[in-house]
């Protein structure tokens, strides 16, 4: 399955927590990013001059990195894929990766929040971890970039009748009671 949100929703926080009550394994783009990033490695090398300014890093870093990813073991029963994809052509490509696999997507869960929440949680989390993307003009930078190019991915899972949506304000606990419900009954939601 995908999880997929604006920033600041707490798709990473979510996905972790549902993942756990699924049995399978969460995936986050961000974060593999982030640890190439910490680790200095060419990947982070190339993926920080993006990150740092709020930028997607190009799919064809992305894609590969994914590709790389969804080719390990522990993939094989299932998993939970979280900032990917962000553009229609990730989506595409991961399309592409599932059909080689012989794997399919049963449900893509979209977490919302509006825009004000979003800057507000990414300004009070920037004070806690110090993320160098939490600062006013590149949170506005993301949140732009999930509209102009995300919600396009959104709406195709959509059409395709496999999206279902939670509210991502409230607390933790209930946010992911909320996103199991759904899950667990998609056309309920
Ligand atoms: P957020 O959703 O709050 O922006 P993430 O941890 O999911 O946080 O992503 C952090 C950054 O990592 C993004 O701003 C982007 O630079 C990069 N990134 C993550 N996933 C992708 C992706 N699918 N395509 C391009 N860039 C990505």
């Amino acid at each position: 399955m995908l999880i997929i949100g604006p920033p600041g929703s707490g798709k990473g926080t979510q996905a972790e927590r549902i993942a756990e009550r699924l049995g399978v394994v969460a995936i986050s783009t961000g974060e593999i990013f982030r640890a190439n990033v910490k680790g200095e490695t060419p990947l982070g090398v190339e993926a920080r001059k993006y990150m740092d300014a709020g930028d997607f890093v190009p799919d064809s870093v992305t894609n590969k990195m994914v590709l790389d990813r969804l080719s390990e073991d522990d993939v094989r029963d299932g998993f939970l894929l979280d900032g990917y994809p962000r553009t229609t052509a990730q989506g595409d490509y991961l399309d592409e990766i599932l059909a080689d696999g012989g794997q399919r997507l049963d449900v893509v869960l979209r977490l919302t929040a509006d825009d004000e929440e979003l800057v507000a949680r990414l300004l009070g989390r920037a004070k806690d971890t110090g993320r160098s993307d939490d600062n006013h003009s590149v949170i506005r930078h993301r949140l732009k970039l999930y509209h102009d190019q995300t919600e396009a991915v959104v709406a195709k899972y959509a059409e395709r009748g496999i999206l279902t949506q939670v509210d991502g304000v409230g607390v933790i606990d209930e946010v992911t009671s909320r996103a199991i419900q759904a899950i667990r009954e998609p056309h309920a939601a």
